[in-house]
C-alpha cells in the first residue's frame, strides 16, 4: 500500500508498462480517442496523485468518473495490472462528489432506496407512472414492470437458490420468472432468498461506496444458507456476490452443468451481447453460447466483447459517453445479424435495459431458453412495452 491519498497497492500501481494494448479495449478511449480517457492515461493520473502529490482536482475526479469500469483493460493486459481494484480503491478515495444535489441523490438512492425493497418497488410503480407520461428519457429503456409476483418458495433448504436482487425484482420480475421456469425444467427445487437476500451492494461498489457493498453483499449470503449453488441471472451481481463466495453461479453457467432438458429448435439467430461481467471477470460467456446452441443460432459481434455503455448508473451520469458507446455497439450488433432481425441476447439487466433504450430487441438468456423449452409453444410473458 503507498502512504498516498488514494491508498493503492504500489505493485499494482507500478505493473502498467505504458504499452498500449489496452487502448483498443477500453470504450471510452475508442469513442473520444483521448489519453486521459484510455486506461493507461488513468493509471498515469493515479501514479501523479499517489506518488507525486498531484492534486485530486475536478479533472481527476472526472477522468475516474468516465471509465464505465468495463475492466475490459484488465482481461486484456499482459501485465496484469488489477485495473478493477485499482479504479474502485480510487473511486471510494474520492468520497463523496463536489454537488450537493448529487450527494442527495446518490444518499436517497444507495442508503435509503435500494437496501430497502418494499421502498424499492414503490418508486418503481411511481418511476413506471413517470416513464408511461413520458416523464422520463426512452434512453433509459424502461418498460412495464410486472404486477405478478414472482411464484418462488421464500427460504428452505432448496437445491440451488435463484438470487432475485433489488433492481431486477423491481424492474425484469418476468427475467426471473423464465429463469425459474427453466430451472423447475431441470427438476431442481428452488428458492429465493428472504428479507435481507434482495441488494447485494454490486451498484454501490460501482459507485465507490466498498464498506457498503460489502456489508450488503454479506448480508444477501446470509439469507441464503446451506450448501446449495446460488445462481444469480445478472451478470454485475454474480461477479460481486461470486467474490465473497464460491457457490455463486451465473445462470447460463449453472444450467450447463445441471444439464437443461432437450429444447426446441427456434431456428432464430440471436446475436451473443457479453456483459462485462460476465466477460472480464466472471469469464462465465462461454456457458451462454453453450446454453444458446440448444435452441437458436449464435451470431458474434466483431468488436471483440467491446462494452455497450451501461455500468451501473453510467448511464444516468455520464449521458454523452454512454449513449455513443452505445451507439458503436448497436452498430456491431446489426451488422453481426446481416439480414435477419435483430435479436440479441444479453445476461445482465444494465445492458438490456440500455440496449432496449436504443429500440434493440434485448433479450436474457433465460427468457430465450424457457421459449424454447420443449413441449407447448410457450406464451410470451413478458410485459414490457418495447
Ligand atoms: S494497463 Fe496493461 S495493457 Fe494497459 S498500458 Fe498498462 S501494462 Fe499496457
Ligand atoms: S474499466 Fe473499461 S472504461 Fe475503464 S479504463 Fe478500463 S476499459 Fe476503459
Amino acid at each position: 500500500m503507498t502512504g498516498g491519498p488514494l491508498h493503492l497497492d504500489d505493485d499494482a500501481l507500478a505493473a502498467c508498462v505504458s504499452c498500449g494494448l489496452c487502448l483498443p479495449h477500453c470504450p471510452t478511449y475508442r469513442v473520444t480517442g483521448r489519453e486521459i480517457a484510455s486506461p493507461r492515461g488513468r493509471i498515469t493520473a493515479m501514479r501523479e496523485v499517489e506518488w507525486h502529490d498531484a492534486p485530486v482536482d475536478a479533472s481527476f475526479r472526472a477522468a475516474m468518473e468516465e471509465c464505465v469500469g468495463c475492466r475490459g483493460c484488465e482481461a486484456a493486459c499482459p501485465s496484469g495490472v488489477p485495473f478493477g481494484s485499482l479504479m474502485e480503491h480510487t473511486r471510494a478515495a474520492l468520497g463523496p462528489p463536489p454537488s450537493w444535489r448529487r450527494r442527495v441523490a446518490e444518499f436517497v438512492a444507495y442508503v435509503v432506496v435500494l437496501p430497502r425493497h418494499r421502498l424499492l418497488l414503490a418508486c418503481t410503480w411511481f418511476v413506471a407512472l413517470a416513464a408511461r407520461l413520458r416523464l422520463v428519457p426512452r434512453r433509459f429503456g424502461l418498460g412495464r414492470i410486472s404486477r405478478r409476483p414472482l411464484d418462488v418458495a421464500v427460504g428452505g433448504e432448496p437445491d440451488a437458490w435463484l438470487f432475485t436482487g433489488c433492481v431486477m425484482d423491481a424492474w425484469l420480475r418476468d427475467t426471473h420468472r423464465a429463469a425459474a421456469d427453466v430451472m423447475r425444467a431441470t427438476g431442481a427445487r428452488i428458492a429465493r432468498p428472504g428479507p435481507g437476500g434482495d441488494c447485494c451492494g454490486a451498484l454501490h461498489l460501482h459507485a465507490g461506496r466498498e464498506a457498503e457493498a460489502r456489508r450488503l453483499a454479506a448480508r444477501a449470503l446470509a439469507a441464503m444458507p446451506g450448501t446449495a449453488p446460488i445462481v444469480v441471472d445478472s451478470a454485475g451481481c454474480g461477479a460481486w456476490l461470486a467474490e465473497h463466495s464460491p457457490r455463486v453461479r451465473d445462470f447460463a453457467q449453472w444450467c450447463v452443468e445441471v444439464g437443461v432438458p432437450p429444447l426446441r429448435a427456434t431456428g432464430t439467430t440471436v446475436v451473443v451481447q457479453d456483459p462485462c461481467h460476465l466477460r472480464h471477470v466472471q469469464k462465465a460467456h462461454g456457458a451462454v453460447r453453450e446454453l444458446l446452441a440448444g435452441a437458436y443460432s449464435c451470431a458474434e459481434t466483431g468488436d471483440d466483447g467491446l462494452c455497450c455503455g451501461a455500468g451501473g448508473a453510467y448511464s444516468a451520469l455520464q449521458p454523452g459517453l454512454s449513449g455513443a458507446i452505445r451507439d458503436r455497439k448497436v452498430a456491431a450488433l446489426r451488422e453481426a445479424a446481416g439480414s435477419a432481425p435483430l435479436v440479441v441476447a444479453s445476461a445482465n439487466p444494465g445492458c438490456m435495459m440500455h440496449l432496449r433504450g436504443a429500440g434493440v430487441d434485448a433479450r436474457h438468456p433465460a427468457e430465450l431458453i424457457a421459449a424454447a423449452l420443449a413441449g407447448p409453444a410457450r406464451t410470451d410473458e413478458r410485459t414490457d412495452d418495447r
